[in-house]
């Protein structure tokens, strides 16, 4: 069973602590603050307050996002910003069809991991990170419109930058203006990257004008935005792009603490035949080691075998770093956030609530958790 101090239940209450200890007296029980209380006290002081204070203690309990943001305890919180150092940034690639994503993405990852490194094998997680100037950089290589939306949709933010590919033979299409606003309406920066500058028929002036329509203004005119002229295929201009992106991602000040417990996002999951639930992580706070134990999405488990970017076993992975685990009891959504906690009983308890209580959303029943239930799955 779970078990909260009085200080504790007072705050998930939002009550004054000596109101509370007022109430057990009553009650016939002598506490103080930081006394422990069972099951029976917890819910006689629940009951005292009816059942929205019920509701108030089961979000509580299970809200991932509580314990991805650190929110559910601020001395955490505190403990957290105190040991951020910098992290690398993490990269989408956005554009119109055909305008060269696909190509960028594979001359970055090519020009940048080299063979030996890979082990021939290339393998496919969903990102990868590379290193520029000593500094590195993951791209997620989930189409960029997708890892915004669906993410985006589930409230997750992920990426730090994004790069807009425009083919300078082409120009603005609808696809590289929708792109723009999903940028814009995450509030990430963007560079752009004018692609296949090798062609005859390029035009880059083409495309610097028709994006000033769209609030993207060259420093050149007098804007902020920054152009990279590139040919995806032939490799020009890549080294200057992701020298930019470094330069952008500075600004940024991207920090997170790698010695607290790992936290971050789903980028894609799929059930294997051989190796059940596969899922790709990055982890965006703290480190994920192998024998973990997670809450994913609705999904739990331990950390059973970790494979990073280049298909290699590894043992942990700190901030910014894709990785795809093993050890999952199901299968995870792109977006769902996963939170490492210290015991293996809790995760499982959440985990396990969180799966009966989206069961139950997906049936559309109303949901009618009391304390005696979710004591139960504590
Ligand atoms: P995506 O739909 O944005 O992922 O575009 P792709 O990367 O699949 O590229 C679409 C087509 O444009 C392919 O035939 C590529 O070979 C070609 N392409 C991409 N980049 C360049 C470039 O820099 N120069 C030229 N000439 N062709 C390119
Ligand atoms: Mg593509």
């Amino acid at each position: 069973y779970e078990t909260l101090t009085v200080g504790e239940l007072a705050e998930k209450l939002h009550r004054e602590p000596a109101e509370i200890v007022k109430k057990l007296f009553m009650l016939g029980v002598m506490a103080t603050i930081n006394q422990e209380l069972d099951q029976d006290a917890i819910e006689l002081i629940c009951a005292d307050y009816g059942v929205e204070v019920e509701e108030e203690v089961r979000i509580d309990a299970t809200d991932l996002e509580n314990y991805f943001e650190g929110s559910e305890d601020e001395e955490m919180l505190a403990k957290i910003a105190e040991g951020n150092v910098e992290r690398p940034p993490v990269v989408t690639i956005m554009g119109h069809v055909d305008h060269g994503k696909t190509t960028l993405l594979d001359s970055i990852r090519n020009t940048k991991v080299t063979q030996g490194e890979a082990g021939g094998i290339t393998q496919h997680i969903g990102a990868y990170q590379i290193e520029e100037n000593g500094k590195k950089i993951t791209f997620l290589d989930t189409p960029g419109h997708e890892a915004f939306t669906t993410m985006r949709a589930r409230g997750a933010k992920v990426t730090d930058l994004t790069i807009l590919v425009v083919a300078a033979d082409d120009g603005v299409m609808p696809q590289t203006v929708e792109a723009i606003s999903h940028a814009k309406a995450a509030e990430v920066p963007i560079i752009v990257a004018v692609n296949k500058m090798d062609k005859p028929t390029a035009n880059p002036d083409r495309v610097m004008q028709e994006l000033t329509e769209h609030g993207l203004v060259s420093e050149d005119w007098g804007g902020d935005t920054i152009f990279v002229p590139i040919s995806a295929l032939k490799g020009d201009g890549i080294d200057q792009l992701l020298e930019m992106v470094l330069l952008v991602s500075e600004v940024g000040e991207l920090k997170a603490n790698p010695d607290i417990l790992g936290r971050g996002t789903v980028i894609e999951a799929e059930l294997d035949r051989g190796k059940g639930a596969v899922a790709t992580l990055l982890v965006q706070n703290g480190t994920l080691h192998v024998g973990d134990p997670i809450v994913v999405g609705n999904t739990y488990g331990r950390v059973r075998a970790m494979i990073n970017d280049l298909g290699r076993r590894v043992k942990s992975a700190g901030p910014s770093t894709p990785v795809e685990i093993t050890g999952l009891n199901g299968v995870p959504q792109a977006g769902d956030r996963f939170v490492v906690f210290e015991d293996e009983k809790k995760a499982r308890q959440i985990g396990e609530a969180r799966a009966s209580e989206a069961l139950l959303e997906q049936r559309g029943e109303t949901q009618r958790i009391t304390l005696d239930n979710l004591f139960e799955q504590m």
